[in-house]
Parts: structure tokens; sequence; C-alpha cells
């Protein structure tokens, strides 16, 4: 059997996990993530908003009614990864989604949550927006009621020009 130069670089691609979209994209799915799985539909999962970038599904583990996941199809690991087109396509999604919730559950808020790195307790490494809305009568919700402690204003200045000088 002899295959052509390009069949054989996009079979050679589908074994390693990456993935050439219908578009002729290249998308990255990784063999071990878990949302990866769900994307190419060997996990199952509760669907509510799917487009050519992205998916949606409620969390299994849901810290209120209607905790929502919206999740790059292209696998990326946090916001430093993320190719630009993935991220716009994530967070134009989640626009959609939160008036589906705010139709469905007419929450009092929604806090959009999103973890990068295990430092901060990203359990699945692949990116992913909570959309966490909070009932009228649930009480508040613990990411979102922090204690406002005034900190060093001088030192917020001085990080602030340090962190900017390296935004160019
Ligand atoms: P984190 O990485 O800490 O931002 O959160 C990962 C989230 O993914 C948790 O809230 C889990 O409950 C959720 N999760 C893990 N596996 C699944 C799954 N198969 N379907 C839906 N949600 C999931
Ligand atoms: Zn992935």
């Amino acid at each position: 059997m002899s295959l052509s130069p390009e069949t054989f670089i996009s079979l050679w691609k589908e074994l390693h996990g990456f993935k050439v979209s219908e578009s002729g994209e290249k998308e990255v799915l990784m063999e071990d993530c878990i949302f990866c799985k769900i994307v190419a539909g060997q996990i199952p999962c509760f669907k509510i908003y799917e487009d050519q970038k992205v998916l949606a599904f409620l969390d299994i583990n849901p810290v209120s009614e209607g905790h929502t996941l919206v999740i790059p199809k292209a696998h990326a690991e946090n916001l430093w990864e993320i190719r630009e087109e993935d991220l716009a396509g994530v967070h134009v999604a989640s626009k959609k989604i939160i008036r589906a919730l705010k139709d469905t559950l007419n929450p009092s808020g929604v806090a959009c949550l999103q973890l990068n790195g295990r430092g901060v307790n990203q359990v699945v490494m692949h990116y992913h927006l909570h959309l966490i809305p909070r009932g009228e009568k649930s009480p508040p919700l613990p990411m979102s009621s922090w204690d406002l402690k005034p900190g060093d204003q001088e030192a917020i200045a001085r990080l602030a020009e340090k962190i900017a000088a390296g935004l160019g």
C-alpha cells in the first residue's frame, strides 16, 4: 500500500494526538486528557452548547445548579497556552450560554472562574471556563465572597509598573 505524503502526515498526526479538522485546521487532541476525550465523543457529557471551536457541558460535581464548563475543542492547558481564536471562541460562546442560564434558572448572579496551574487547584489540565450561577435564595458562593483588606498601595503601584513594563 502506498500513501501520499499528505495522507501519511495526516495519519501520523492522528496517531500522535493531532486531529486534522474538516476545515483543514490542525487541532491538538491529547490522549490522556479527559476533556479531549469528551470532545472526541469517547466519554459522554451533558452537552448544552457546541460550535466549531467550543463545547460546553454541565459539571458533574456542580458547585451550584447549572454549573457549566466552557472549553475549547483544541487542547490547551491554560491561559498562557491557549490560542487567541480559541480564547475568543470560549468567551463569545459564554455570553450566549450565560443568557440561557439566566433564562432557565433566573440566578441572582453568575461567577466566571478559570484556574491556571496546579498551584491554584486546576485539576483538569485542559482550559475551561466555569460558569457558576448563584440561586436566588442560595448562600454566597465561596469564590465570590472574599474579605476586602487594603493592600500596601506603594507596593501595588511598583508592581503595576513592573508588570506593565513587561507588556511593552
Ligand atoms: P478545575 O480543573 O479545578 O478548574 O475543575 C475541573 C472541573 O471539571 C471540576 O469542577 C470537575 O467536577 C469537572 N469535571 C471533571 N470531569 C468531568 C466530566 N467528565 N464531566 C463534567 N465535568 C467534569
Ligand atoms: Zn485536552
